[in-house]
């Protein structure tokens, strides 16, 4: 007997099944050098069909969730408290693409989650969200500062930074920068305790905007950049360098202002 009780040399017949998955008893055989690989297709409870490893499907692999075409999530669909908006976006990585869904918290704060973590359950609330957890009052002061972030040009952002994320040292992502970002996060500001107009000319202060990734942006979600370097402490040095850089390139070109006027 082979693997779970299949007698070797088996494969799978038309209607045969794993889990929820169903043979359509269409089979093939991939050769290379050094041995035999069988597939077997079989058909999943959305309609969707797909070539297995037979041997995957003998040791136990049973649904489709891993499978991309089955795991669409639709607006309005419920993940836990979580509400999806519909929006999604493909972030392709050195050697495969991940899917990123928008949820809405039951607070309003959306954010994009990777499809595997939507998959696996492990991030179904806004428990863990930084910005969740502030009073209706700080949430007011936060919505107040997000919509007057001052329209700086991007591009000349990146431009002061030479490029480099101030969050990744571009150590992550080497794409150019898509993000406009609080150096010191909104969320911080609007915790503490100063006036609104003082956490407002603070948190938008052209001192505290920098540009990034928009992914790194994201993932940071909230975090000083003090805790999200702990996290991730490849990153520090390089991006680190890039606000030094900017900070300088930033003082010039207030100095030569100054002696435009003078
Ligand atoms: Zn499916
Ligand atoms: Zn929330
Ligand atoms: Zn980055």
């Amino acid at each position: 007997m082979g693997l779970r009780g299949f007698p070797r040399g088996y494969v799978p017949k038309r209607g045969d099944k794993f889990g929820s998955l169903t043979a359509t008893g269409n089979s093939k055989l991939r050769k290379n050098k050094w041995n035999n690989r069988y597939f077997s297709e079989v058909r999943c409870p959305h309609g969707n069909t797909r070539f297995v490893r037979t041997s995957h499907l003998k040791s136990g692999c049973s649904s489709c969730r891993k499978w991309q075409t089955c795991f669409l999530i639709k607006a309005g669909q419920k993940l836990g408290s979580l509400i999806a908006t519909g929006k999604f976006r493909i972030q392709q990585f050195r050697t495969c693409a991940s899917r990123y869904y928008e949820v809405r918290c039951p607070h309003g704060n959306t954010k994009f989650i990777q499809s595997s973590t939507l998959k696996s359950r492990s991030s179904i609330s806004c428990r863990s969200w930084e910005e969740c957890g502030l009073t209706e009052f700080q949430s007011r002061h936060r919505d107040y500062m997000r919509n007057r972030m001052p329209a700086v040009d991007l591009a000349n952002l990146s431009e002061q930074q030479n490029g480099v994320c101030v969050i990744c040292g571009n150590v992550r992502f080497q794409s150019s920068l898509n993000s406009k970002e609080h150096l010191i996060p909104v969320v911080l500001f609007a915790r503490s305790k100063w006036s609104l107009k003082e956490k407002n000319a603070r948190a938008n202060s052209p001192t505290n905007i920098f540009a990034s990734h928009f992914w790194c942006n994201n993932s940071r979600n909230g975090l000083s950049l003090r805790s999200y370097w702990k996290k991730h402490p490849q990153f520090e040095a390089s991006a680190r360098a890039a606000i030094a850089r900017a900070r300088q390139v930033r003082r010039s070109l207030i100095h030569e202002e100054f002696l435009k006027a003078a």
